[in-house]
């Protein structure tokens, strides 16, 4: 076990959010009830393997829970060859979110993931969001961006810069939003 607080190599320019990463182990055995942010997290980490073989990503992502994050959820490559990944999360945000939720922002960070190692000069939050959106309802990546914006006090943007048509709503041909 590290001790707290502590981080080895990788992802240099994320040491110092890190720095905070809550004392968190997934394989822990457990002696006592696991508390709700354990729960959680396993919860995060079952999903992430769910949504990876689903989206046929085959990097190791390993879930951290941190207390506080400049963007709420990131995610990482951890070496160099871009095998690892560190999916972040903050606490506050996790504990507000339903499996639902939760899942469309996993879906995004996964989004990310593919980007890394498919085409790395072309991450943006619309693409992330187009590649989750394959494994997980529209709806519920509006409903995540919603919670955050709240949970950030931030006003947000027309949710259609984010996300791709709504093609459950209209068949219409998708308008460039550029
Ligand atoms: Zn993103």
């Amino acid at each position: 076990m590290r001790p707290y607080g502590a981080v080895k190599g990788g992802a240099p320019y994320f040491e110092a959010v890190l720095a905070v990463v809550l004392t968190f182990l997934l394989a822990a055995p457990l002696k006592e009830a696991p508390s709700i942010v354990t729960i959680r997290a396993r919860r995060a980490q079952e999903l992430v393997g769910q949504l990876s073989a689903a989206l046929s990503i085959h990097n190791q992502v390993e879930v951290a829970v941190v207390i506080q994050h400049p963007l709420v959820f990131s995610v990482e490559p951890l070496d160099a060859g871009k095998k690892r990944f560190r999916l972040s999360m903050e606490l506050g945000f996790l504990l507000m979110l339903d499996d639902d939720e939760l899942s469309a922002a996993l879906a995004h960070e996964l989004g990310h993931v593919w980007i890394f190692t498919h085409h790395p000069f072309l991450q943006t939050e619309r693409l992330a969001n187009s590649i989750g959106e394959q494994v997980v309802k529209r709806a519920y990546f509006e409903r995540v961006y919603s919670k955050m914006w709240a949970y950030e006090g931030t006003s947000g943007v027309p949710i259609g810069q984010l996300l791709g048509p709504d093609r459950d709503v209209d068949q219409q041909p998708e308008q460039n939003p550029q």
